[in-house]
């Protein structure tokens, strides 16, 4: 059992105030494989005082300093790749492969884009030749309150830790309470690259006592929160009190628009996405729209797809998924796909229940509904499990209606080999971000979201701008 009971406070480890320690259930055979604590009020109190006494000398360093400390960073996460994908593995079930390509890459390529960034950026300049005695400074926001999620977990770690760090803030990170090892090792690394005291500090804990701790506490300039759009309106409520800066990355409800003219692959690969960290990505393409010519094929295709599709033990090597993070999210994605059913939907491949062989762990079958309509609850609420929706579409203008018509706004897909109107749909659509013809995001490219997907904007420079606030000084010099 690996104990990891003590938070990271002004740069040493220390025992939780009063403790009230939770098992880390492991999803892929439901057993405990760690034990954390849950901060309190007064753990929060003191990670903060440590964070707001750091920033006096932090909020001040010359960047070149900065890039010295993350670039120690950089070279000590690299060596520390295998725990933290084993971690990662643990702590929310990703297979191995799959957890040390992307989820543990990830997370690299961030700290990397972060320190390119940052070595790219001028903290000060002058408003314009026009203006040459007015200067612009950008400044820390200050204390952070970072908090994170379980499905990528040390991805959204190092989309706030690493800026924040960057930008001269100090912060008090709470990671997932149901996946905090990750974060942890992150905690080891930056203290072995020396980062001054105060300036990281970690508690971990739950949303309802910790992470409500720490977003009301006055002494927290800026939360910066990746989760669900529920816990995003109550820290927004918190913020709003005091009027903290506020970023926040939620949920979303991606449509994938394909198009007859779509490449041979673009059925399939829209699948994977949707199934792929067993559909736990806010930036999933979970409603698949098929123009109307190529539906009967495209659902065809797509049963073949899932019921070939590989679920499996997240230890062994390969490309199959692991199971979800929980009982409870296991117990709502079943109840949403019984919903699909009863509210009419026809259900292709996968289902309610188990993968054959699967017993013990949170393992959910990769189901396809076909004949759904938008305005079913499968098509309107985040299911966050590999499950996909299958709307059809007869007109450009259709599809761009049904792929608007939802509350969220992240990601949205477009397979067609006409340019015109890859340019004249994406414009259309209300999401922070279009990805067209499987290209990607790139890892450093603007991520985040329209209406209840967020506010604010990660990684690469946008993401480093997001920790710091501007200033005019008129009559510089
Ligand atoms: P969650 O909101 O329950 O928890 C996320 C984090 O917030 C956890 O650390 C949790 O302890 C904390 N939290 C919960 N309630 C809180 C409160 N009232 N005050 C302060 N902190 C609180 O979400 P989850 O189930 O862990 O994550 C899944 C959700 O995250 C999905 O909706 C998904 O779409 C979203 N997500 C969004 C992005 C993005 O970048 N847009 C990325 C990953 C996940």
């Amino acid at each position: 059992m690996i104990d990891k009971k003590n938070f990271y406070i002004n740069g040493l480890w220390v025992a939780p105030k009063n403790q009230k320690d939770i098992q880390v259930i492991n999803p892929a055979n439901e057993k405990s494989c760690a034990v954390i604590s849950l901060g309190t009020k007064e753990d929060i109190h003191d990670a903060v005082t440590a964070a707001k006494e750091a920033f006096k000398f932090w909020g001040f360093t010359s960047k070149e300093e900065r890039i010295v400390h993350l670039e120690k960073l950089y070279e000590l996460y690299k060596k520390r790749w295998n725990d933290i994908a084993e971690a990662i593995t643990l702590e929310m079930g990703a297979p191995k492969d799959f957890s040390s390509k992307l989820q543990t890459g990830t997370g690299a390529s961030h700290i990397k884009s972060f320190i390119r960034y940052l070595k790219e950026f001028e903290f000060e300049k002058a408003l314009g030749d026009h203006a040459k005695n007015q200067r612009i400074l950008y400044e820390p926001k200050g204390v952070c309150a970072l908090i994170t999620p379980w499905n990528w977990p040390m991805n959204q770690v190092c989309l706030k830790v690493i800026p924040a760090l960057a930008a001269g803030c100090t912060m008090v990170l709470k990671p997932s309470e149901l996946a905090p090892l990750s974060a942890i090792i992150i905690a080891e690394l930056i203290d072995e690259a020396k980062f001054p005291k105060g300036v990281f500090n970690l508690v971990n804990g739950d949303g309802a006592t910790t992470g409500d701790a720490l977003t009301s506490h006055p002494d927290v300039n800026m939360i910066s929160f990746t989760g669900s759009t529920r816990a995003g309106a109550l820290i927004s409520e918190n913020a709003a009190k005091d009027f903290k800066r506020v970023s926040l990355e939620l949920g979303g409800k991606g449509a994938n628009i394909i198009f007859k003219d779509a490449d041979s692959e673009a059925i399939e690969r829209g699948a994977l996405r949707c199934f792929r960290n067993s559909g736990q990505s806010c930036n999933a393409p979970t409603r698949m729209l098929v123009e109307k010519t190529m539906y009967d094929e495209a659902i065809e295709r797509l049963k073949k797809y899932a019921n070939e599709f590989q679920v499996g033990d997240p230890n062994k090597e390969g490309d199959h998924i692991g199971p979800v993070i929980s009982e409870a999210q296991f117990n709502k994605i079943q109840g949403l796909i019984q919903k699909g059913i009863d509210e009419g939907a026809k259900l292709v491949a996968g289902g309610p229940g188990k993968p054959e062989g699967l017993t013990d762990g949170y393992y959910v079958k990769p189901t396809v509904f076909a004949n759904v309509n938008n305005n079913m609850e499968i098509a309107r609420t985040e299911i966050f499990g590999p499950v996909l929706s299958v709307i059809p579409f007869e007109t450009e203008d259709e599809a761009i209606q049904i792929a608007n018509d939802t509350d969220y706004g992240l990601t949205n897909y477009i397979q067609t080999q006409d340019v015109e109107k890859v340019q004249r749909v994406a414009r259309k659509l209300r999401s922070g971000m279009v990805d067209v013809n499987g290209a990607g995001i790139a890892v450093d490219a603007p991520f985040g979201g329209y209406k209840h997907s967020g506010i604010g904007r990660e990684a690469g420079k946008e993401g480093l701008i997001e920790f710091l606030e501007v200033k005019s000084v008129g009559g510089w010099n």
